[in-house]
């Protein structure tokens, strides 16, 4: 195997030993830890069970967590009020809607309604606007890009004047990634393309890339002529493509895979992250770390 892996796994348990000592001093200092509240309406399975990792990640870095937990039925009006009590609760830094939401709720709405200084997850068109104007303005990056972008730094990339070629314009993952790489700065300072379904050759545009970020959900797509040797690839795609028996639990659980062709894309990559175990255990740990520096801003000194 030529490339290095990026292992999400390993670089999650550095910074949460960071944070973990960050709140530490902070509560030496202050008195005060950062608090984060997560809403869950109804009991999708899948929304719980990430849910229960963003509650379990908090404890174990020592923040202050309230779990509120509402019926499938809470009406609109019932939701937006909750989100205007915790806007106002000063023990409050972070507050999450769990997503999706019952169909008889504006998602919108919803999530417009979160103070955008509390806005952990950094999808307020506020923290939209503040990420696009890019430095001192810069609160919160959403999480799973931060997490790109951090990884990125981690394993000593160099992303000054790199071709960073992003594939998918979502707005949670394409755009904000491809914004972030192209600010003046640190882990940055990048020449970005996005390229999508509407990109007449996407083979060559990967083909030059320094840096490849994939995110289309499209099992496979990159094949392994596309990738630069020595390249960085980050592969964000998370595909159920089978089902097994965990060795475990006896259980059944997904196979997954990523959209680039792994097994033959580490052979001429500098460095891969793997599916799974790559960008994926870093989207919670950049919520702590968005859910820290809030409380960071709050006291001046972040
Ligand atoms: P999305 O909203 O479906 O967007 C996919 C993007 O990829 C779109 O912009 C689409 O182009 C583009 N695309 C799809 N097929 C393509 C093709 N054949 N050629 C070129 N472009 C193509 O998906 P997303 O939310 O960004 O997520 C992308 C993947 O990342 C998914 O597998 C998701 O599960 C994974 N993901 C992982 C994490 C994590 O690990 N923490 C977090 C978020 C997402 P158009 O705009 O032209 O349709």
């Amino acid at each position: 195997m030529a490339a290095k892996l990026i292992k999400g796994t390993e670089i999650r348990e550095q910074i949460l030993e960071e944070i973990t000592a960050e709140v530490a001093e902070i509560k030496e200092k202050h008195g005060v830890v950062p608090g984060l509240v997560t809403i869950l309406v109804g009991e999708n399975p899948a929304s719980m069970s990430y849910v229960t990792l963003k509650i379990k990640t908090a404890h174990r870095v020592g923040f202050h967590e309230i779990q509120d937990s509402q019926s499938e039925d809470l009406s609109e009006d019932a939701l937006l009020g909750l989100i205007d009590k915790y806007n106002k609760d000063e023990t409050i830094n972070g507050i999450l809607v769990q997503l999706p939401l019952p169909k008889h709720v504006d998602e919108k709405k919803v999530l417009n309604a979160i103070d955008p200084d509390k806005d952990v997850d950094g999808f307020h068109p506020v923290n939209v606007g503040r990420l696009m104007i890019g430095g001192g303005e810069l609160k919160f990056p959403p999480c799973t890009p931060a997490g790109i972008q951090e990884m990125i730094v981690r394993a000593g990339v160099e992303t000054k004047g790199a071709e960073v070629v992003v594939v998918g314009r979502s707005n949670i993952v394409g755009k904000p990634i491809a914004n972030m790489m192209l600010q003046k700065g640190v882990g940055a300072n990048s020449t970005v393309t996005i390229v999508h379904t509407g990109t007449k050759d996407l083979a060559s545009h990967c083909q030059r890339a320094d840096i490849l970020i994939v995110a289309a959900g499209v099992p496979g797509l990159v094949k392994p002529e596309w990738i630069k040797p020595g390249s960085c690839v980050i592969d964000v795609g998370v595909n159920r493509i089978g089902e097994k028996i965990s060795e475990k639990t006896g259980k059944k659980i997904a196979i997954l895979s990523g959209d680039v062709d792994f097994d033959a894309a580490k052979e001429i990559a500098g460095w891969i992250t793997p599916v799974p175990g790559g960008v994926g255990p870093m989207t919670i740990t950049m919520l702590m770390k968005n859910t820290l520096k809030s409380l960071k801003f709050k006291l001046g000194i972040a």
